[in-house]
């Protein structure tokens, strides 16, 4: 029930219930602290009645002589009751009460510093509160009880409760109020939140939430939710590119195509000419079953890589098996491979997809070298990571393009590559393949001097 009620109203009931425990545990002690005190100023002032009637039993020489100034002692001492016990426990005065005395005789041999002091119930319900102590005499030891009535104090501290007791419900309604209104300050700025992220949709992500300047948990909030946005208006922005380009990219080859097949179909040709129109309808159809491949590998990247396809991957293996498919266009192109450096690495990945990283980026660098030119297979590799670089001496990438060149369908020559068959998305596929095995790729070049590929990935860790 307590979880559908709103976060203000479960603050003000906390808020209220905390109230009403320290109001009702304040008047408790309260009436506790104010009876203590009552009772302290009882006994100071029972202490020096004591101290009185010691002098005058002290004073006194025989049991008449100390009846007669017990008696002048309790008619001067009206609201006191006196009570003297003898060494034979019987009672030897008593003032005023007819009722049996109270007072239990006290160890006699114990010295007149030995006082008790206690409240006891009188069986009229009396509270007393009572000193007993022992008075030495020439006739002997006596202990001696002298109680006083409580009863006004008492009435008026039980009084003092039942006033603090009767403002309780006062003090609970202003506990209430107190805390709706300190709940709902609080909770404003969350409010605004609130409102204004319901109010950012997908097509209003430019905006953004007021960030209030204080520094604290709801501050923090407001710029997690801004960061949050911002990387949902990145990937939105991510998305829009991706399908544009994509479709752009896919139009050129279907409209290429079109166009070839009605020329071919407008007039009468020579043969020779149907073959070249089929040769070249050939090559776009070729190029568009490359991109659609390639939009396919990088949505399958997208969701992620299944954990039961990594396993140890020898990255030598794998360059030999890229290099044996590729040796031959490098042979053409006078393009020479150093593969001097190569080790036996063993990673953690799936095979087939490193296998992907690697053709791509030896197809590049070859692609993009001149002829006559040279490329370096080189790498390191330590008990966590192993990193395997693909260097070319080829055209290098301009410091403008470099920062982009990951990008899905970032084509440094747009033209050029799109002649030569490039996509734009070899990169973007290397680092989506990458990043899911838990590693990292970047690249190094200079304009007109060569590239250098960087790929790092997790070392297999050996079997124990
Ligand atoms: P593409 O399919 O067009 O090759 P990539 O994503 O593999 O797409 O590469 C993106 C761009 O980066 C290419 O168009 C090319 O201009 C540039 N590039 C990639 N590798 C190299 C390299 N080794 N040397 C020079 N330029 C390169």
């Amino acid at each position: 029930m307590i979880r559908r009620v709103n976060i203000r109203w479960r603050l003000t009931l906390w808020f209220a219930a905390a109230m009403t425990v320290m109001l009702v545990g304040r008047s408790f002690w309260i009436y506790y602290m104010m009876e203590r005190r009552l009772a302290i100023i009882a006994d100071a002032e029972l202490t020096t009645k004591l101290d009185i009637l010691n002098d005058v039993v002290n004073k006194s020489n025989n049991s008449a002589d100390l009846k007669a100034a017990l008696e002048h002692f309790a008619d001067n001492q009206r609201d006191l009751q006196l009570e003297i016990i003898d060494s034979d426990h019987s009672v030897f005065f008593q003032s005023r009460s007819s009722a049996p005395a109270t007072t239990k005789p006290l160890n006699q041999r114990l010295d007149t510093a030995h006082r008790r002091y206690e409240t006891n119930t009188s069986p009229g319900g009396d509270q007393r509160r009572q000193v007993t102590g022992v008075v030495q005499s020439s006739i002997g030891p006596f202990t001696v009880g002298i109680s006083r009535s409580m009863q006004a104090e008492q009435s008026e501290v039980w009084d003092f409760a039942m006033t603090l007791l009767a403002t309780l419900p006062l003090g609970i309604v202003a506990a209430f109020g107190v805390g709706y209104i300190v709940s709902s300050w609080a909770l404003t700025p969350v409010d605004k939140m609130i409102s204004t992220a319901n109010d950012i949709t997908a097509n209003r992500l430019d905006q953004r939430i007021d960030v209030p300047d204080t520094g604290d948990e709801l501050s923090r909030l407001a710029q997690t939710l801004n960061k949050m946005i911002d990387r949902l208006n990145k990937s939105f922005e991510e998305m829009r590119r991706f399908t544009a380009d994509a479709a752009h990219d896919l139009r050129t080859p279907v409209t290429a195509l079109r166009t070839e097949l009605e020329v071919s179909l407008m007039a009468d040709k020579t043969i020779d000419d149907y073959r070249n129109s089929i040769q070249t309808a050939l090559e776009e159809s070729i190029n568009l079953s490359r991109l659609t491949e390639q939009l396919l590998d990088l949505s399958r990247e997208d969701h992620g890589m299944n954990p039961e396809s990594q396993q140890a991957v020898r990255l030598d293996a794998v360059l030999q098996s890229v290099l044996e498919v590729l040796n031959s266009v490098a042979l053409q192109k006078k393009i020479t491979i150093d593969t001097r450096q190569i080790r036996p690495w063993t990673v953690t990945g799936d095979h087939v997809r490193l296998r992907r990283v690697f053709m791509n980026l030896l197809s590049n660098a070859i692609q993009y070298s001149s002829p006559g030119g040279q490329i370096w297979l080189e790498g390191t590799a330590d008990s966590d990571t192993t990193t395997v670089v693909v260097a070319d001496n080829g055209p290098g990438i301009s410091a403008a393009d470099l920062p982009h060149i990951f990008d899905r369908f970032r084509r440094v020559d747009q033209a050029r590559n799109r002649q030569s068959g490039g996509t734009g998305l070899g990169l973007a596929i290397c680092k989506s393949i990458v990043e899911s095995h838990g590693g990292k790729i970047s690249m190094e070049s200079t304009f007109g001097q060569g590239s250098r590929v960087s790929v790092t990935l997790p070392s297999a860790k050996p079997a124990r």
